[in-house]
């Protein structure tokens, strides 16, 4: 029987009522009494990492849960990981750089209702999870929801209150699950052993442009940050009013070894900056990278990811355009 690992770390699943609110306060183990049809499964080990509605996870949890992973990568065949909803998608993005090439599943998951609600999705998202995590198809980091299996790199929240919360961006999904069956459309490919990092530089902002975005909040954040990204409209362009401030901002900070991550706050398709002037003037900066396809949950762990090892930019634009699990498919 395959042994897996549940990590978990709180989330609307493992959630009670409180007078101030969903708070989470059931710990893995309790999780698992609520679907004991798991036990014919595999052989489950538990470890509470902490127990934290998601949006108070941060860069220092990827760190923590990645290192868990590491400890125990050869006791195990495969983990699920417990999380809340709201930022599963950043941290299913983080440790598809922190944990490269992975050849066991690595099985993000969670819920919309607590697992104590009558119509809770909790029971089914953790049996599907825990038969991709069994799976001898699936590795490496991936999203178990709703019965759909999205690439750690591809997924985002899209629904905040609906069971199918999450989708897969700009790529398809991995598989999907019937009647807790596994119908893999896509194998993942892996090392012959994982490569772990366990560092990230969390001096990373993110910039979404709305008509008028003015040069003194793009000053702001570079002066305290090493790498911005900037969502942008469309395809992509950087607006030329104010007397092209917003231009020279980029180019003074940039100079001083500032990175900008430049990508589209449209969903679908990806940037393609080469496409309109407001866009072109902005290619060949070493700087200046473009996010293509890449969701923006990906672009930001990857140069958070990358900015942890170097910052010569020769390497950091190395880095950038060497697809990690699928992260980037169009690159120009
Ligand atoms: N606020 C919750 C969380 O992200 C939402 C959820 O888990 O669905 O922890």
């Amino acid at each position: 029987m395959k042994r897996i690992l549940l990590i978990g770390t709180g989330g609307t699943i493992a959630s009670g009522m409180t007078k101030d609110g969903l708070t989470p306060e059931l710990s893995p183990e309790q999780l698992l009494h609520y679907v004991p049809g798991i036990s014919a499964l595999c052989k489950v080990e538990c470890l509470s990492l902490f127990n934290l509605d998601s949006t108070n996870i941060a860069p220092p949890h990827w760190i923590a849960i990645t290192r868990a992973i590491r400890a125990h990568y050869h006791e195990y065949d495969g983990f699920v990981i417990s999380h809340g909803t709201d930022t599963l998608a950043y941290t299913a993005a983080a440790l598809s750089y922190l944990v490269q090439g992975a050849g066991k599943p690595i099985v993000l998951t969670g819920a919309q209702k607590p697992i104590s609600d009558d119509s809770t999705d909790s029971k089914m998202n953790l049996i599907d999870a825990f038969t991709c995590a069994c799976s001898e198809e699936l590795c490496g980091v991936c999203i178990v929801f709703s019965g759909r299996v999205i690439l750690g790199t591809r997924a985002r929240k899209t629904c905040s209150k609906s069971y199918a919360a999450f989708s897969s961006i700009n790529y398809p999904d991995l598989g999907s699950l019937l009647d807790h069956k596994l119908l893999c459309y896509i194998r993942p490919e892996h090392l012959e052993r994982p490569l772990f990092s366990e560092t990230l530089n969390e001096k990373v902002g993110l910039i979404k442009m709305i008509p008028g975005t003015d040069h003194e909040l793009l000053e702001f954040m570079l002066q305290r940050k090493d790498a911005l990204i900037l969502e942008c409209f469309g395809v992509g362009g950087l607006p030329s009013y104010d007397d092209d401030r917003l231009f020279q901002v980029l180019h003074e900070y940039t100079r001083q070894g500032k990175f900008l991550v430049m990508t589209t706050q449209v969903q679908n398709e990806g940037s393609d900056f080469s496409v309109y002037r407001v866009g072109t003037r902005l290619k060949g900066n070493p700087h200046i990278l473009e996010a293509y396809d890449m969701t923006t949950e990906s672009a930001l762990a990857k140069i958070m990811w990358i900015l942890g090892q170097t910052r010569e930019a020769e390497e950091v634009n190395r880095l950038f355009y060497t697809p990690v699990a699928h992260d980037m498919l169009h690159r120009g």
